[in-house]
């Protein structure tokens, strides 16, 4: 008998009292006996029916004789007081069905309400009749702040739906301490009817998971076993949602569970009832099922103890099923055997079923193989009728990599019917791409064992095609309604204003600090809780307080708070009433954490290692309290609504020690001395503004200040000569910024802090920006974002200065866009960091004007945005976020440089004029308010049209197809030379790689625009667009381009956020201008533009290596920092990838003493890392002392940087091994550092690797997250160059996936990457190498690589980064001799060792001086350590790669003044990899010949290697490698 069917009677006979008849009737008599019985009991019931005969006769027919039940939907006018229900038929999946019956039904309606609460009344109260599709009832008027519940009992055999207001108000009920008001019953009711609500489309899933959110208080079976049943239809199709998604799934459920585990506990208690017992059996499944620690490891104790001792150690029969199924899964075969010895030896059939139905939950793979078999064998011990349950289990609960392998396996054994069927089962299971393309790989080379055609092939996987597009649209839905639901607040309630009072304790046992806030809230909706954040604190429940504005207290029920969410809950006896204001004081206790967020402390010594304090046992530590609200971290130094959106005012006070001074956003408005003991600093009220943006620091800095006294800098009192130049700058850039944006610095003063530990470069809170102290760092690397403000001229560099000026420039834009407006939403996060980026260059180039700073602009945003944005793992500028986690990820090279790429390109195609006029219009339209992008948009577009009122184009349109979509677009132009003058222009979307499994079917198009020039005009200054390519077109005809013989180059100054690709002839003519004298012509942008888009054209596959290569030949004309740049970003990528982890490096070894020595600033880091390189332990020690002794932050950074490139494996280890331990004296900010220096040494790559999987989660318990891991991930990824090192990474990945959590997406990214790498080097290296060969000179060159300069400035950046370039690039090539002399004055010679000559045509008959000939050099690795005291010897190694031209027995080469050490000497024939024995060494001084005499003939059009150690003189005739000497100021001769 079907179980609905019955449910229908039930409920009718319930609603009319005729609880005397026998429901047995109904099997043995026709039905309309029954009615007949029913008709005359109503009649007797009711002398005064409200339902004639036929209308009876009805109600019967319309529940017997049609299929389905309505859903019965109920809608209020809250104004009137009035309800409406509604009726239609509930179905699950709308399909479009020929079904045109029209479903009503006779629903006896009954319902309660809030003042009523009457749930034991069932009797119908009106009647929706069959008639009617709706109607407003007439009994039910409810008073607007009650819910109505209708369907009492559930004895109505439909559901129920309401109006959003009325399913919060019950909400809002069951998530009271009342909940109980609402039986098991209806609450169980009201979650079925939601999740199938939800499941049908007719309910919004975020009232779903606000509903669910009562069960944290549940302890009920029913409303439980409903709540499963919901949970477990999304569990299934979720669980093929990437782990990192659906990680936020079983997290919430398992925070659900919480109170109900904890209530009913593990072990059962004899006070347990018989529900008792059901509902801890239901709960522990689940529980375990999703992975609840404590839960996993009761269940694994007592299985071991069970499999131990079985009748010592009984499992109680409500329990054995978690226990069994979470013990196999943790066990190995012993644990499946005993069970399964078990099932046989049993007699208690319940027991044999219950663990024949739970076997599949083994881990492992031999004992699955062998229960599976069972269900095909005949000698089976299993009864027929239970067979069923062998597979069922498996595919229940048991692992699909094993049912895979048991198809590959054992598929011989089975039938083609039950290997198909198992295939399908399997396919249903499978969760990723991996296991997929095993089964599939099966399916597809047995195709004739299964026999089945391709498409029934297709159609036995198509189940996991079918899940996965589930998950990714749906199930990405769902889970980001629950992200929402679990990390957004309520919108019930905003706050206007905070006073806050707080005292740091920084005595060093202490580390906390007492605080207090009052807030005063506006309600804006109906409720009686007041939910806001709170992390990492202690609230005195007892002294919280509400009060409404009037000072009528209201009483607290409740207190509640939340981990997951960082939320404290405060809930209410009685309603707020909307549109009032109440203030919430709450008393706390907090944390100064050492994690750089949130309300932290921080430190700094005084003196160096041996300074007189510590001499005299003074303590040199000095400790200070610092702040790092943004993004989430307020609600860890106050409970506050902290989300952006939720501006209010903040009032300020510091309680602090009279040693210390406080800082905050405001001024102080009066200090307050009455307190014996504390000193209190009471400061202005701000702004309004949000929570994110408030800053506060306890310290004892001091402060230099402009000469306005409105503008100075904080730091520690030794450092007040380094705050010049930033204290400088600071104010003219402020300036800057008023002038261009039209609306004015609204504070009263702008104080800048150097704090010593900071997390972030700098962080722009309202008119406290914060730093990080470090002075100064080199090898600037292109996604490097350390800041500085403090300067030395000494020993900061060029680059530093500049790095200071621009970081206060992006950290004073933030003070319009970020503080003024706001964004409504992480979401826009881009939106801060876009205009911040773009004006960080801008407006530093309005203040130092000959620092070309437009110009870097693209090589240091557009071109790392473009190169950043052409993966399918990218996301969209504007992306939606909930989490904490989210919201970090949001802060990357998208939000920053693409947007801010973005606004380059907007400010041009709008004009500057009208941009500024916009941008005036959209901040003083949302000042102390919130935006979004189309704010913004809206803003510009209406300036736009001002000026261009016929104007077709809408700017929100363009903008929208920027900011909603990722990625950007290639343009590729195709001239026809035929026809003359004309090209196609088509768009596509770039991508670098192209993955074969994208499931990305978005038709990606852009509103583009275009310039271009040609050699005709040569117009590289106009950059309003020319014309633009719709996102409605794929492709556009262009006409009367450029004469034939002319070239086009599209988008000017690379302004347009897109790569350019051409023909093949116009791309020609554009290398033949560029190899000419009149290179210069094509403005400095659009040649760096040119080598970007080629090289990145070609690394993409679409345009072939040659093309771009021969670009690249023009840059030995080339002498502009711009286009090599450019040119060093693509190269370091080839040099990476060609060069492999062989430790081939022409670099200068630095010793002696350098005490006494200044290495020029821009250049040290070469020398240092140059040294580390060639030296051991000891150079190392000696710059780690270097860097324990340093007090200057800039040295010390980069001292930390190269103390990476030592290639000493145990060196690097125990380096690594320091940057986590906390007492290593490398602060925690720097400690990331460490790595990257380790890994970007090419022999670091491997050592940081697996320092990294053994040390894991040292590492992010150090970090006090994953998130480092991940990008330390990323970072060894990028420089991984063999296969084996990638299936490491990829294996380290897979075995940790769990626990990498926050770090998987990263750590998939990591992997992505470095298979692209891998695959560019097996397509690519080959042709690369023979281009790289043709073009190298027969004749090594001697290259002078940097001469002496004492110049700081611009020209020494030029010249350190070409340095760096021709490093790489000799490395590369390994064909032309670059010697690097950094001597210790950094004056520069060149060696010695000239090359021979081989151009002589004369290769037999040798001339006196003549070398023979029959062998020349190809290329040459030389390694030089010079001696500059004592004896003046130096030591050197050359490596010549030589190529035979005729066979011969002997080498010959040139020498002078050197001691060749003879039993170095090694020859080996590099393509058979073999040593060749050198039987004699002789040396002819007339003729300066070094000649070798070999055991076998060398033979023509082979190579070899010659290896040679030897020493030398520094001669004191300025010839060869000679020593030089000047006096210094001290007259001593160095
Ligand atoms: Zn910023």
């Amino acid at each position: 008998m079907d179980s609905g069917f019955c449910f229908i009677w039930s409920s009718l006979t319930v609603n009319w009292r005729l609880r005397g008849s026998d429901l047995t009737h109904v099997r043995r008599a026709e039905a309309n006996d029954l009615f007949k019985a029913l008709e005359e009991q109503y009649k007797e019931d009711f002398p005064n029916p409200e339902l004639s005969d036929e209308e009876l006769q009805d109600v019967f027919e319309s529940w017997t004789l049609q299929m389905g039940y309505p859903v019965i939907t109920v809608t209020r006018d809250y104004a009137l007081g009035t309800v409406n229900v509604n009726q239609e038929r509930f179905l699950l999946t709308n399909s479009s069905s020929t079904d045109v019956h029209d479903y009503k039904w006779w629903v006896p309606l009954t319902f309660t309400t809030k003042t009523e609460k009457d749930f034991t009344d069932t009797a119908t109260k009106e009647w929706l009749k069959r008639t009617e599709e709706n109607k407003q009832l007439t009994t039910l008027t409810p008073v607007t702040s009650d819910w109505v519940l209708f369907n009492i009992q559930q004895t109505g055999f439909y559901r129920v739906n309401y109006d959003t207001t009325n399913w919060k108000l019950l909400i809002s009920q069951l998530n009271s301490d009342q909940y109980e008001v609402i039986p098991p019953v209806n609450r169980a009711q009201l979650l079925d009817d939601a999740f199938n609500l939800a499941r049908a489309g007719l309910l919004d899933y975020s009232i779903l998971f606000s509903l669910t959110d009562y069960l944290a208080r549940e302890t009920d079976y029913i409303p439980w076993y409903a709540a499963f049943n919901g949970f477990s239809f999304l569990n299934t199709r979720l669980n093929k949602a990437p782990d990192s998604e659906y990680s936020v799934f079983k997290n919430y459920v398992l925070s659900l569970l919480e109170k109900v585990y904890t209530t009913l506990g593990f072990e059962e208690k004899t006070t347990d009832g018989h529900v008792d017992r059901l509902n801890r059996n239901l709960i522990l499944t689940w529980a375990c099922r999703l992975g609840h620690a404590d839960c996993i490891q009761k269940a694994t104790q007592h299985f071991n103890a069970f499999v131990s001792d079985q009748n010592a150690n009984k499992v109680a029969p409500d329990l054995q099923s978690v226990v069994y199924c979470n013990g196999l899964g943790n066990s190995d075969g012993a644990g499946f055997d005993v069970l399964w010895e078990k099932a046989q030896s049993t007699d208690v059939s319940t027991e044999q079923v219950l663990i024949l139905g739970i076997l599949g939950c083994t881990a492992h793979e031999d004992s699955a193989h062998k229960y599976i078999n069972q269900s095909y064998s005949e000698e089976t011990p299993i009864r027929q009728q239970d067979i069923s349950l062998v597979l069922s289990s498996v595919t229940s609960y048991g692992n699909v990599d094993f049912l895979t392998s048991y198809i590959q396996k054992h598929y011989q054994d089975r039938s083609p019917s039950q290997v198909r069927s198992l295939i399908s089962s399997a396919a249903n299971l499978l969760r990723s791409e991996d296991q997929f393309s095993k089964l599939e790989d099966f399916v597809q080379s047995n195709k004739v064992y299964l026999d089945v055609t391709d498409e029934q092939a297709t159609s036995l996987l198509s189940s996991y095609h079918s899940n996965k597009a589930w998950a990714t649209t749906t199930g990405s839905t769902i889970l980001t309604q629950m992200k929402q639901q679990i990390y957004r607040l309520p919108t019930t309630i905003s706050p206007v204003n905070y006073v806050i009072r707080l005292t740091p304790h920084l005595e060093e046992d202490r580390f906390n600090f007492d605080g207090e806030v009052t807030i005063t809230i506006n309600v804006a909706e109906y409720t009686n809780q007041i939910v806001l954040h709170a992390s990492d604190m202690v609230v005195d429940t007892a002294a919280t307080q509400v009060t409404h504005s009037d000072g009528t207290v209201q009483t607290i029920s409740s207190h509640e708070t939340n981990e997951l969410r960082e939320t404290y809950t405060i809930t209410l006896v009685d309603s707020l009433v909307v549109g009032q204001q109440y203030n919430v004081y709450i008393k706390f206790l907090g944390n100064l954490r050492d994690d750089m967020y949130g309300f932290y402390r921080s430190y700094y010594t005084v003196g160096g290692a041996d300074s007189s304090e510590r001499l005299y046992g003074l303590s040199p530590v000095r400790w200070l309290a610092s702040t790092q609200f943004e993004s989430t971290y307020a609600r860890r130094a106050f409970p506050c609504f902290d989300e952006p959106a939720l501006k209010a005012t903040f009032q300020i006070n510091i309680g602090r020690s009279s040693t210390y001074t406080s800082v905050s956003n405001m001024k102080i408005e009066r200090t307050d001395t009455s307190d014996p003991n504390l000193v209190w600093d009471i400061y202005q009220t701000t702004p309004v503004m949000s929570t994110y943006l408030l800053a506060f620091l306890v310290s004892d800095f001091e402060k230099t200040e402009n000469d306005a006294q409105d503008t100075s800098v904080w730091h520690r009192a030794d450092a007040a000569s380094q705050a010049s130049y930033s204290i400088g700058v600071s104010r003219p850039l402020i300036d800057a910024m008023v002038t261009f944006t039209g609306v004015t610095f609204e504070l009263e003063k702008m104080d800048q802090a150097a704090i010593p530990d900071f997390s972030a470069g700098a962080m722009e809170n309202w008119g406290l920006v914060t730093y990080r102290y470090s002075l100064i760092l080199v090898i600037r690397t292109f996604s490097d974002r350390e800041r500085l403000i403090l300067f030395d001229e000494t020993v900061s560099t060029s680059a530093d200065k500049q790095g200071i000026a621009t970081t206060i420039a992006h950290e004073f834009a933030h003070q319009w866009f970020g503080n003024l407006v706001s964004p409504r939403w992480w979401s826009y996060a881009w939106l801060n960091e876009g205009f911040a980026t773009y004006f960080e260059w801008f407006i530093t180039a309005e203040v130092e004007k000959d620092w070309r700073i437009e110009d870097q602009f693209v090589i240091k945003e557009v071109q790392v945005a473009l190169a950043a944005d052409c993966l399918e793992s990218s996301h969209p500028m504007t992306n939606l976020v909930n989490s904490p986690a989210d919201i970090s990820s949001i802060f990357d090279s998208i939000s920053y440089a693409k947007a801010g790429s973005v606004i380059r390109m907007m400010s041009h195609f709008l004009s500057t004029s009208i941009f500024k006029a916009g941008l005036n219009t959209y901040l003083n339209t949302h000042h102390h308010n919130t935006a979004e992008a189309s704010d913004l948009f809206t803003a510009l577009h209406t300036t736009f049209l001002t000026v261009n009122p016929s104007s077709e184009i809408s700017v929100i349109d363009v903008m929208n197809t920027w900011t909603t979509q990722m990625g950007y677009p290639v343009i590729t132009v195709n001239r026809n030379y035929d026809t003359g003058r004309t090209a196609k222009v088509k768009q596509e979307r770039f991508l670098l790689t192209t993955s074969a499994d994208s499931s990305d079917d978005h038709d990606y198009k852009w509103w583009i625009p275009l310039t271009f020039t040609t050699n005709a005009s040569k117009d590289f200054t106009t950059t309003q667009t020319q014309i633009w390519l719709k996102a409605s077109e794929n492709e556009i005809d262009l006409t009367d381009i450029a004469a034939n013989d002319d070239w086009v180059i599209f988008n000017k100054q690379q302004i347009g956020f897109y790569r350019v690709n051409y023909d093949d002839t116009n791309w020609n003519l554009i290398i033949s201008h560029l190899n000419s004298d009149q290179f210069t012509d094509i403005h400095v942008l659009n040649r760096a533009q040119l080598l970007d888009d080629s090289l990145s054209l070609a690394r993409a596959g679409i345009l072939d290596y040659t093309t771009a290569l021969n670009i690249t030949k023009y840059l030995s004309r080339e002498d502009d920092y711009i286009p090599w740049y450019s040119a060093f970003t693509a190269f370091s990528f080839l040099d990476a990838r060609l060069i492999g982890v062989e430790e081939e490096y022409q670099l200068f070894k630095k010793i002696a003493s350098p005490s006494n020595v200044t290495i020029p600033a821009d250049v040290s880091s070469v020398v240092y890392c140059t040294a580390l390189r060639e030296g051991g332990e000891e150079e190392w020690t000696f710059l780690k002392a270097q860097y324990d002794s340093s007090n200057v932050g800039t040295e010390q950074v980069l001292l930390l940087t190269a103390l990476g490139c030592s290639t000493g494996t145990q060196i690097i280890t125990n380096y690594l091994d320091l940057s986590i331990s906390a007492e290593s004296g490398i602060r925690k900010q720097d400690a990331s550092r460490v790595f990257s220096a380790v890994y970007a040494n090419p022999s670091g790559v491997d050592i940081a690797f697996q320092f990294l999987t053994e040390n894991y989660q040292k590492i992010s318990e150090f970090y006090g997250g994953l998130g480092t891991i991940g990008s330390i991930l990323k970072g060894i990824a990028a420089r991984i160059s063999t296969q084996e090192q990638l299936i490491k990474l990829q294996s380290f990945v897979a075995e940790n996936e769990a626990a990498l959590g926050d770090a998987v997406t990263a750590s998939k990214q990591a992997i992505e990457t470095a298979q692209a790498n891998l695959d560019w080097v097996a397509s690519n290296r080959a042709a690369l190498v023979t281009w790289l060969r043709e073009q190298s000179p027969a004749t090594p060159e001697v290259t002078t690589l940097f001469t002496p300069t004492t110049t700081q400035g611009a020209t020494c950046i030029t010249i350190s980064t070409t340095l760096i370039v021709l490093a790489s690039l000799s490395e590369m090539l390994r064909v032309s001799t670059a010697i690097i002399l950094t001597c210790l004055s950094c004056t520069l010679s060149s060696a010695h060792l000239n090359s021979p000559s081989s151009s002589s045509n004369d290769t037999t008959a040798s001339t006196q001086y003549r070398l023979p000939g029959d062998v020349i050099p190809r290329s040459y690795v030389i390694k030089l350590i010079p001696k500059l005291y004592g004896d003046f010897v130096f030591n050197g190694t050359v490596e010549m790669t030589t190529e035979v031209v005729e066979n011969t027995e002997t080498i010959t080469f040139h020498i002078d003044d050197l001691e060749i050490d003879e039993d170095s000497v090694v020859v080996r024939n590099l393509a058979a990899d073999i040593t060749v024995d050198v039987t004699n060494q002789t040396f002819d001084e007339v003729h300066n010949f070094y000649t070798l005499t070999l055991k076998q003939e060398l033979e023509k059009g082979n190579e070899y290697n010659i290896f040679i150690n030897y020493n030398g003189h520094h001669r004191d005739d300025m010839r060869g490698f000679y020593r030089s000497s000047y006096v210094n100021s001290t007259g001593d001769t160095v």
